[in-house]
């Protein structure tokens, strides 16, 4: 399934991240995700709540914050928030549009434990 290889890219991510902060115990991740990349968020909260402990050697809550679709005008530069997926223009009605946001999947932050720094931070 496609969340799944997804899900195990982005868990090899946050691993080498918590590692280059001090190694503590990832509490959250935030992720965007684009209404049109592609990704059902039901199938995605599914596949990293059954990877993340795998990986990270904990159940990690997953924040998942969705991006609307957004086209350019190509005609009268006007920017446009889709709803359905209709591609024209809402200022001109012209149909020469190109996606700007809605297709990305991007790691924003995670959380790290702190008491996990703080073992850090006394073992130096
Ligand atoms: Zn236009």
């Amino acid at each position: 399934m496609h969340e799944y290889s997804l899900v195990q890219s982005l868990l090899k991510q946050v691993s080498e991240i918590a590692a280059a902060n001090g190694g503590g115990d990832v509490e959250w991740v935030r992720l965007e995700v684009g209404q049109f990349a592609g990704v059902e968020i039901e199938l995605l909260q599914i596949a990293f709540q059954e990877l993340a402990p795998k990986a990270l050697g904990l159940p990690v809550e997953l924040l998942v914050i969705p991006i609307p679709l957004q086209v350019k005008c190509k005609d009268c530069d006007a920017i446009s928030e889709m709803n359905d997926f209709h591609f024209s223009c809402k200022a001109c009605g012209s149909e020469r549009t190109w996606i700007i946001s809605g297709e990305e999947i991007r790691l924003i932050d995670l959380g790290l434990t702190e008491s996990n720094r703080r073992t850090q931070e006394y073992s130096k």
